[in-house]
């Protein structure tokens, strides 16, 4: 059977596993090697050169999940978009990047860009007509992120990649936040998906890594700057990566599901002033979100209606964690004004949409009914505490 008829839970399963020869064990071995023969050999075989075999044989795996000619892994999520960045941007060169994203590439760009001469532009809001406003005559690349972090904004996938193409310009995406289970940009013309492998690709809160997948060529122009930045994976944590990644489609079709049954009790709950979640019909863009995501998510934002003080309604969560990360099977809630952006003035939180009463909430695969009475829980006991 060809790789692309085979169905999501077979390709996570199956594709890229090494086949142990020698001792005819269920799972890939693990090649720790870091020295390799070199005489006579076709390949020069070097960790830093992403071309260990679980490194080659994780990329089968990646690169068939997310539609791809080829892919490359990262020490991380930000290794995956720097070195992405940094392939398709050179000195007088410019970036068009999405306004709402991850705080950590809003950082790269900004503090790194500058000392490369790189000139970037982030766009007003995340319509087309935003991102054609901020093209100009140099741009070499558009970066979009969908769902957005922490307001899960949609971007229209395809007029962005469409848009990108008409002029030249290369396109990527951030698709932490669907996973390949929910979101195949690369079906929308999108050249370069990445991901921060940390998340769902990992989903167990224990690996640090990234990916990028795209057309050989793409792949090839970010292996040749790889090579020379140095930021490859440990073939034991890669290793760990692909015995996660068997059970990835099933992990986030369970989260999903949570997910979706999650944001309807938020959205009818009265002590929540506002859920943002795409698969919620009175989310703006939720008929975009249905035409280019397979489903709609396990993260979602939502409000608590003034009152109830974010902060104390966290602490009273018993199952639910209070944690920075997101995407492991285990939910999680943070508060973005403290912490992924507390950084900015009230004035800049504002002006994203980004309050003090929002909480950010990956879910993950416990059973629905405990998660809903912690929630139901906590909020008694912070009113109980509030109005006492
Ligand atoms: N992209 C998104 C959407 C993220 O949420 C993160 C991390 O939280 C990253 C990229 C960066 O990934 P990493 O922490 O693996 O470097």
């Amino acid at each position: 059977m060809s790789k692309k008829k085979l169905g999501v839970n077979t390709i996570c399963t199956h594709v890229g596993e090494i086949k142990d020869k020698q001792f005819k064990g269920a799972i890939s071995p693990i090649y720790l090697s870091t020295s390799y023969e070199f005489d006579g050999v076709d390949i020069k075989r070097y960790p830093r050169y992403f071309n260990t075999p679980n490194q080659e044989h994780l990329v089968k795996k990646i690169a068939a999940l997310e539609h791809a000619e080829d892919a490359l892994i990262f020490g991380s999520g930000m290794a995956a978009i720097s070195h992405m960045f940094l392939a398709f941007l050179q000195k007088g060169d410019h970036l068009v990047v999405q306004n709402t994203l991850y705080g950590g590439t809003s950082n790269f760009i900004k503090e790194e860009f500058p000392k490369y001469g790189i000139e970037y532009t982030f766009t007003k809001g995340y319509q087309v007509s935003d991102f054609e406003a901020a093209i100009q005559p140099n741009t070499k690349l558009i970066h979009i992120e969908t769902p957005s972090n922490p307001l899960l904004t949609i971007t229209d996938i395809k007029a962005v990649a469409h848009l990108a193409k008409a002029k030249g310009i290369v396109s990527s995406i951030d698709n932490t936040f669907a996973s390949p289970i929910n979101q195949n940009p690369i079906d929308f013309g999108v050249d370069l998906v990445m991901h921060s492998a940390t998340k769902y690709l990992g989903g167990h809160s224990d690996i640090l890594a990234g990916a990028v997948a795209g057309s050989k060529e793409h792949i090839e122009r970010i292996w040749n700057v790889g090579k020379n930045l140095g930021g490859s994976l440990s073939d034991f944590t890669v290793w760990m990566l692909e015995r996660s990644m068997k059970t990835l489609a099933l992990r986030v079709k369970a989260q999903t599901n949570n997910a979706k049954k999650m944001a309807k009790f938020l959205d009818r709950h009265t002590a929540i002033a506002k859920v943002n979640y795409p698969g919620l019909k009175n989310h703006p863009q939720y008929k975009l979100a249905k035409s280019q995501m397979h489903d709609f998510g396990a993260m979602l934002s939502f409000e608590l209606v003034e009152g109830i003080d974010a902060m104390a309604f966290q602490k009273q969560l018993k199952l639910i964690k209070s944690s920075m990360s997101l995407a492991g099977v285990e939910s999680t809630m943070l508060l973005p004004s403290e912490t992924s952006h507390a950084l900015l003035t009230q004035d800049e939180r504002d002006a994203v949409g980004i309050s003090n009463q929002l909480i950010r909430f990956s879910i993950g695969i416990e059973t629905f009914r405990d998660l809903k009475h912690d929630i139901e829980q906590a909020l008694i006991a912070t009113k109980t505490k509030t109005f006492a």
